[in-house]
Parts: structure tokens; C-alpha cells; sequence
């Protein structure tokens, strides 16, 4: 398997690049843009291994974009690369609208031109993976569950430039014949995820006696997937999952954030204890974000029944293994941390 990934430098992307490398042997080029989120410490573990392939380039780049897929000879596209963070989208729209829209159309428009010009046994077998998010479904109450065939009703800038980008992706499927398939996953937590993202942001403001922000009262649910479960579910989905075929990722681990919060001063009270106390006096409310999502819950059955895919690892041993790595790998925390991005308040209105 000759596979592209976009944004292979970022949380998800470069755990899939490990692993598709690392385990499943695929031959792999990396496409990103290395933004603020994107970090090539995040996919060391591959940088000297052959079947790996890096190239920095923006998928906004047309000519770029058409000459790295012409000379890479992808089986596989898989494209994650995006502006992924709902309070600098409410900032910043403008870079979301550009690389979730237009860069996916560009990428779009570059994958169908390859695909064209193949020969008709390698058509066959080409496919272009989009990862999408729950969140283009908008926000649910206390009851139900997302499925495939729920309404898109995004809310915030993020999650409607990832719903356009769904759409631009089914319509290149529908009107050009493009083999695609739409993967959406609940949210993600593991080990190089980005500091701004909530679970990092408490670990690392714990250990730095910082003020643990909790947005109004936390009441608000995540349903958390551990990236590793994510990224084999992707590999799945990709070479078996139906062509033209939307499935939901999620592993039913509805949280309230106050309940994620305190649970993950509980494993830092016992693995790092702070000498100053316990790490729950750290704890702020502070004013909620505009247009905060109530609640996300995603049924993955279709992905279970179809392709057999279960999740490995539980709420708590995914928190904990999550808790751990940050501890013991600041050499990748600390940089990021000190050069890019300090843990300011982003997205207030
Ligand atoms: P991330 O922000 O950690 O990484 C995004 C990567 O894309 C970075 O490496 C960045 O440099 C790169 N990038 C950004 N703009 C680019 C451009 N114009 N050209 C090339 N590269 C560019 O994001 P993530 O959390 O790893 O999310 C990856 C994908 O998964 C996104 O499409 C996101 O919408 C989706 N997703 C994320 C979650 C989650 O919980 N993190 C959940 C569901 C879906």
C-alpha cells in the first residue's frame, strides 16, 4: 500500500503515520503544512525508517499538491490535514474556511485528476479517506446519539468548514465517480496532542501550578476515543470500508469535562504528587465558550458490525496511559509549550 496522509505532522495524523508505518508496513508520504499544530518530533519515531516520506507543503497548493501525488503514486489518499481547533476558529475563521474548504476542494480537484489519468486496474483500487469529525451533527441534549444518517447542523466555525469539506467530498464521489469514504470520529485524547486541546491543557497546567480552566460550569460531554483505536480504525476502514460509505468512530465514552477535569488531578495526585496539594485547588470556572457544543455521543455500530473493529482501551486506562506519557515526555511538551503556544486564552468571542 503506496498511502498520502495530510496532515501527518498533527495529533491524529502523525499517530497514524506511526502506525501505519510501524505496523502496517504501508510506504507512506506525509503532506503537511507544518503549522503551529503541526510538529516533525511528532513522527521521529519513523523519520529514519525508508517506507517513510515527508514533504512540507500546503494542500492549498495546487501545482504542489498535483506533483506530489503524480510522483508518489498513491493507492491511498487519506487527509486529515486541517484547521482543528473550535476557539481559534472562533478567533481566526478565515484560515479555516481556507485550508478546510479550499484546501480539500484543491485536494479534491488533484485527486480526481490522478485518478483519471490512471490505468483502469489501478482506478479500481484507488481511494481518496476523508476524517471528518461528529461534530459537523451540532450539538445534542441529554438524549440520543449520533449516527451516520443524522442531520449536519454545525454551530461554530470549525465544525462548518469540516461539514462543507464533507460535502465538497461527497459531491466529488456522486458527480465525478471519485472512490471516497467519510469517516467521523467523537474526540480524540492520547499521547502528542497539542496543548491547547483540553486534556493536555489540564495535565500541563497542573504540573505548572497554573490555573486548571474549566469553561462555565463543565457540564458540558465529550465521548473520548483513544487516537491509537482511532488510527487502527482508520486502517481498517480505508482498505475494507465501502466505497462512498460514511462511518461513525466513537468508543461510548460519554464524560462531563468536570468529571474528565478532576479524574485527571486524581491520577496526577497520586503518580506526581504536588507537595503544595492536592491538584483540584487549581480548578477555575471560568465564562463558557461561545456557542459551546452541549453534548456529542456517536453509535459506531456500523463500524463494529462492518468491519469488527472494537476499541482497546477504556475511558480509564486511556486517561491514565494519556497521563503517563505526558509525564514522562516533556521533551515534547516542553518546546511546543515554551515557543508556539504558552496555554493562553484563545476563543472568547
Ligand atoms: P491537529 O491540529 O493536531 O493537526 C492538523 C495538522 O494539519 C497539523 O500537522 C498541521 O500542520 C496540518 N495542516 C494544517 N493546515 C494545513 C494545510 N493547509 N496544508 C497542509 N497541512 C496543514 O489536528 P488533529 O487533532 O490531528 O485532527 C486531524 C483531523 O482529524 C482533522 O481533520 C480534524 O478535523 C479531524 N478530527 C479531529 C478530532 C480530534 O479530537 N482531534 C476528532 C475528530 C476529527
Amino acid at each position: 500500500m503506496r498511502a498520502i496522509i495530510t496532515g501527518g505532522a498533527g495529533f491524529i495524523g502523525s499517530a497514524l503515520v506511526r502506525f501505519a508505518v510501524q505496523k502496517l508496513g504501508w510506504d507512506v508520504l506525509n503532506i503537511d503544512k507544518l503549522t503551529y499544530a503541526g510538529d516533525l518530533s511528532s513522527v521521529q519515531a519513523v523519520a529514519g525508517n525508508p517506507s517513510y516520506h515527508f514533504l512540507q507543503a500546503d494542500i492549498g497548493d495546487g501545482p504542489l499538491v498535483s506533483d506530489a501525488i503524480a510522483g508518489f503514486q498513491p493507492d491511498l489518499i487519506v487527509h486529515l490535514a486541517a484547521e482543528s481547533h473550535v476557539d481559534r476558529g472562533i478567533d481566526r475563521p478565515a484560515e479555516f474556511i481556507r485550508t478546510n474548504l479550499l484546501g480539500t476542494y484543491t485536494l479534491l480537484a488533484a485527486a480526481r485528476s490522478y485518478w483519471e489519468s490512471l490505468p483502469a486496474e489501478r482506478r479500481a483500487c484507488f481511494r481518496l479517506h476523508h476524517v471528518s469529525t461528529d461534530e459537523v451533527y451540532g450539538s445534542l441534549d441529554h438524549e440520543g446519539v449520533f449516527s451516520e444518517t443524522s442531520s449536519y447542523a454545525p454551530r461554530n466555525p470549525y465544525s462548518a468548514s469540516k461539514a462543507g469539506s464533507d460535502h465538497l467530498v461527497q459531491a466529488w464521489y456522486h458527480t465525478y465517480g471519485l472512490p471516497i469514504l467519510i469517516t467521523r470520529s467523537s474526540n480524540n485524547f492520547g499521547p502528542y496532542q497539542h496543548s491547547e486541546k483540553l486534556i493536555p491543557h489540564v495535565i500541563l497546567n497542573a504540573l505548572e501550578g497554573k490555573p486548571i480552566p474549566v469553561y462555565g460550569r463543565g457540564e458540558n460531554i465529550r465521548d473520548w476515543l483513544y487516537v491509537e483505536d482511532h488510527v487502527k480504525a482508520i486502517g481498517l476502514a480505508a482498505v475494507r470500508g465501502r466505497i462512498g460509505q460514511t462511518y461513525n468512530f466513537g468508543a461510548r465514552n460519554e464524560r462531563k469535562n468536570i468529571d474528565l477535569v478532576r479524574k485527571i488531578c486524581d491520577i496526577l495526585d497520586r503518580k506526581r504528587p504536588d507537595p503544595q496539594g492536592t491538584y483540584h485547588r487549581l480548578i477555575t470556572f471560568v465564562a463558557d465558550r461561545p456557542g459551546h457544543d452541549k453534548r456529542y455521543a456517536i453509535d459506531a455500530s456500523r463500524l463494529e458490525n462492518e468491519l469488527g473493529w472494537r476499541a482497546r482501551e477504556n475511558f480509564d486506562s486511556g486517561i491514565r496511559r494519556t497521563v503517563e506519557w505526558y509525564l514522562a515526555n516533556e521533551w515534547w511538551w516542553k518546546p511546543i509549550r515554551e515557543g508556539k503556544y504558552a496555554g493562553e486564552r484563545l476563543g472568547r468571542s
